[in-house]
């Protein structure tokens, strides 16, 4: 193929000749004539070509264009494979920033991504759940007119992000607790990422409840140790009196013991996070057990019927089922009145799972208390608790031993007329 400038020589040289035979032949007219005609040529074919090249560029369908033969194929050849290779690119391009926004919108944090003056260019769903915020409409508008707290605000204008910022009382229900931080980027953008800590919260005032209770259940009883010590080492007493102090420090130090040993117990199930183990516990064998420490406790002062209708066995831990059943039972014992009865029973139930549940006729429970009776120190009546000797603990450790065997703890009660607490076992606990 020749180059283009050989060919436009060619072509010129061409237009001459076919002049000057013109001119010889037939005149000068036709000598022009034929001149411009032979020029024309390449023209034609140009502007023919050029007027292709529009059309498919107009449909952006320049590829898919039959490339000309001569000297514009190189040309078009060279376009075609340029937007092909540009729109890859493109392509590419999109699918990165796709899985870029896809990344950032499955991130469990809220995100938000500020331009220099704070206004915000992108947000990911959670963001927008958080602050109330809808990214179509809030789009380019200024954070700060958007999320109004004044600490927020105050944290944005100081400009010293080095430290979070914690938001309590969020959302649309007031119940959220977020912590925010922002980190620099770019061109003085920023990009503000917000955690939801409401559950880390409300475990740490957990923590601080139970810290707080701990040391008030111990303060009591030491406070009145104290006193009794006191008591006895200043004033001379008969020997009656001061059995009688012994007895009732006695009593002090027993309920602190039980105390620590029921933290203890609670500290043990919670530090365990294994399922517990599958030991065969002959449940008609502890009955027995349970029955003379129920008779122990209540001293005649109810009428107690323990029965078993299941010879099945219990897989689970041998220590920590006596400790869920006995704090069932004591429980019924404590606070059942004198007269009252209380029946413990084991049993299958038509769906083949075990069922271990006490029954009294007890004073009840009205149901808003059901639901927080196995939080710790929860209790209904904080004064008959004590008096009856209870830690507040008890049945926060059922309920973590319950967990420890897939065990359901149910709770049926009527105020006034009793309870019963059910401890209901998965049947691949049970073994025939
Ligand atoms: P406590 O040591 O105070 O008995 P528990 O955790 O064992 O603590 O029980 C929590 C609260 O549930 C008790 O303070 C009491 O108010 C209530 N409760 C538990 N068992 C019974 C029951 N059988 N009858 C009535 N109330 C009960």
């Amino acid at each position: 193929m020749l180059p283009a400038l050989s060919r436009f020589i060619f072509i010129i040289f061409l237009a001459f000749i076919a002049a000057y035979v013109a001119l010889i032949n037939w005149g000068e007219n036709v000598a022009i004539a034929s001149g411009i005609a032979i020029l024309a040529i390449p023209l034609g074919y140009s502007y023919i070509n050029l007027a292709r090249l529009r059309r498919y560029v107009l449909a952006d369908d320049l590829e898919s264009m039959p490339l000309p033969s001569g000297f514009w194929e190189e040309v078009f050849f060279r376009l075609q494979r340029l937007v092909r290779d540009l729109k890859l690119q493109i392509k590419i391009n999109v699918q990165q920033h796709a899985r870029f926004i896809e990344a950032f919108q499955a991130s469990p944090n809220g995100i938000v991504m500020l331009d220099d003056q704070d206004q915000i260019e992108w947000c990911n769903a959670i963001a927008e759940q958080f602050f109330g915020l809808n990214f179509k409409r809030d789009v380019m508008q200024r954070i700060n007119f958007l999320i109004r707290r004044p600490e927020f605000v105050q944290y944005l204008n100081r400009r010293q992000f080095e430290e979070p910022l914690l938001l309590s009382r969020m959302g649309s229900d007031s119940n959220l607790s977020l912590m925010l931080q922002a980190f620099p980027f770019g061109d003085k953008r920023h990009l503000l990422l917000i955690q939801d800590v409401t559950d880390l919260q409300k475990a740490d005032a957990m923590r601080r409840d139970f810290v707080a209770n701990v040391s008030h259940e111990m303060r009591t009883p030491i406070t009145v140790l104290m006193g009794f010590l006191e008591t006895v080492q200043s004033l001379e007493l008969e020997k009656a009196q001061k059995d009688q102090y012994f007895d009732m420090m006695m009593s002090q130090a027993q309920r602190m013991k039980s105390l620590v040993e029921d933290l203890l117990t609670l500290a043990n199930l919670e530090s365990n996070t294994l399922p517990a183990p599958m030991q065969a516990v002959q449940i008609p064998t502890m009955m027995a057990l349970l029955k003379n420490d129920a008779e122990a406790l209540s001293q005649g002062r109810h009428a107690l019927n323990f029965e078993s209708t299941s010879s099945c066995k219990l897989l689970g831990d041998e220590r920590e089922l006596l400790s869920a059943f006995s704090n069932l039972v004591s429980n019924a014992i404590r606070y059942t009145p004198d007269l009252g009865s209380i029946s413990a029973k084991w049993s299958m139930n038509p769906q083949g799972q075990g069922e271990f549940s006490v029954t009294d006729t007890g004073p009840g429970i009205s149901s808003e208390h059901l639901p927080r009776l196995t939080e710790r120190f929860y209790r209904v009546d904080r004064s008959r608790s004590r008096d009856t000797g209870g830690t507040g603990l008890g049945l926060a450790i059922v309920k973590h031993i319950a967990n420890r065997h897939q065990a359901q703890l149910v709770i049926e009660s009527i105020a006034g007329k009793g309870s019963t607490f059910t401890l209901r076992f998965p049947k691949e606990r049970i073994s025939k």
